[in-house]
């Protein structure tokens, strides 16, 4: 408190606004204890503490202590410090008008999802597959849901199987609704993206949703892709998860999966091979990569501060991956000619998936 004082700017007033802040691992009964000591000490030196805040705001996984913060207000200033705030993360008494607008923000959602799509018969026919990927990915994680959290529980917070549960629940759902609505491939892989990111939580689900978007957009609304088109649609989805999350090679990520799958699907199809036995054959890779990650340290993301707990078990988002890729490919990389056995599966599937 000594050391907060002696830094009063000159002229500053008696009021204060602070913040007592629990930085993770500091129960509340700990920061309501300090604050006994930190209010007398502010009283006796003539201060008036306006609406403090005790409380976790700003924490750090794992970090013991608080931080302690005083400002001095002014005019200014203390209108804006005890002003109705709504936030995800911090909120203060009630903000009615703000809560008109979030109703004004569902109606023109409903707009855009009646939004007519410009799709091409083919192009709706591959939407009829790529439904029952996301549909055949969902599944799998709902069966892999449990070890995909204890693979996270090691050096992670352990929400890797209920972020990706939520995140392909979303995205097979907006999937088949846009598709039920006539969208094409690319705009059921953008609708599924886009809903992934939103209800998955964790890093994974944003580059989940980042990456299935670029591949919708890759894609488009036309044609059922040949092979060459899907391998520069899969190159997409890996780019934007590299752009956005910057982990290379060899930094326990799924990239590592990401990366050895799309070099051997490209290569494969640049071969001449047929594009669902590259695509079985990437994926066994894939799988091969994610189970060599167990011999990596974490360099990215929420498992690098445990990086030496995470010794001998393998990357959870790369087990995820290379698990979906596999069950995905029969789909996205069938043969998407109506009438083929294939087709008849994946509306069979898809018809499920929409009741
Ligand atoms: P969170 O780490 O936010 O709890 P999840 O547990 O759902 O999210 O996902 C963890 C996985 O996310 C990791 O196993 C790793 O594969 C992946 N990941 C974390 N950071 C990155 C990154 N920067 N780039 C690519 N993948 C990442
Ligand atoms: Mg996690």
């Amino acid at each position: 408190m000594a050391r907060l004082l002696a830094e009063t700017p000159p002229g500053a007033g008696d009021r204060l606004a602070v913040i007592l802040n629990g930085l993770g691992s500091t129960k509340h009964e700990e920061l309501f204890v300090l604050w006994l000591t930190v209010a007398p000490l502010l009283r006796d030196a003539g201060y008036t503490r306006v609406k403090p805040e005790v409380g976790e705001l700003v924490t750090s996984l794992d970090m013991s202590g608080v931080s302690l913060t005083i400002t001095w207000l002014d005019a200014e200033l203390e209108p804006l410090w005890t002003a109705p705030a709504e936030t995800p993360a911090y909120r203060r008494g009630t903000t009615a008008v703000q809560s008109g607008d979030a109703s004004g923000e569902e109606t023109s959602d409903a707009g855009t999802a009646d939004a007519p799509f410009e799709a091409d018969a083919d192009s709706r026919t591959y939407a009829v597959q790529c439904v029952a990927a996301l549909e055949a990915a969902r599944q799998s994680l709902h069966a892999a849901e449990s070890r995909l959290g204890d693979l996270d529980a090691v050096a992670g917070d352990g929400d890797h199987g209920r972020g990706m549960v939520r995140g392909s629940d979303a995205a097979a759902t907006a999937g088949a609704a846009a598709g039920t609505r006539g969208a094409g491939a690319g705009s059921v892989l953008v609708a599924a993206g886009d809903a992934w990111a939103d209800k998955a939580g964790g890093t994974s689900g944003v580059l989940w949703g980042a990456g299935l978007r670029a591949l919708g957009e890759s894609l488009g609304d036309h044609r059922v892709p040949g092979a060459e088109e899907l391998a520069a649609g899969m190159s997409a989805f890996a780019a934007r998860i590299t752009d956005l999350g910057k982990a290379g090679p060899g930094d326990k990520t799924m990239v590592d999966a990401l990366l050895p799958f799309t070099e051997a699907f490209t290569r494969l199809v640049q071969e001449g091979a047929e594009p669902r036995q590259a695509w079985a054959s990437a994926a066994l890779d894939a799988v091969a990569a994610a189970e060599a990650t167990a011999a990596l340290r974490p360099l990215k993301g929420r498992a690098r501060p445990l990086a030496e707990k995470s010794l001998g078990t393998p990357d959870p988002g790369a087990t995820s991956l290379a698990m979906i890729f596999t069950v995905m490919g029969p789909f996205l990389a069938g043969s998407g000619q109506p009438g083929s056995s294939q087709s008849r599966i994946t509306s069979n599937q898809t018809a499920r998936a929409l009741s």
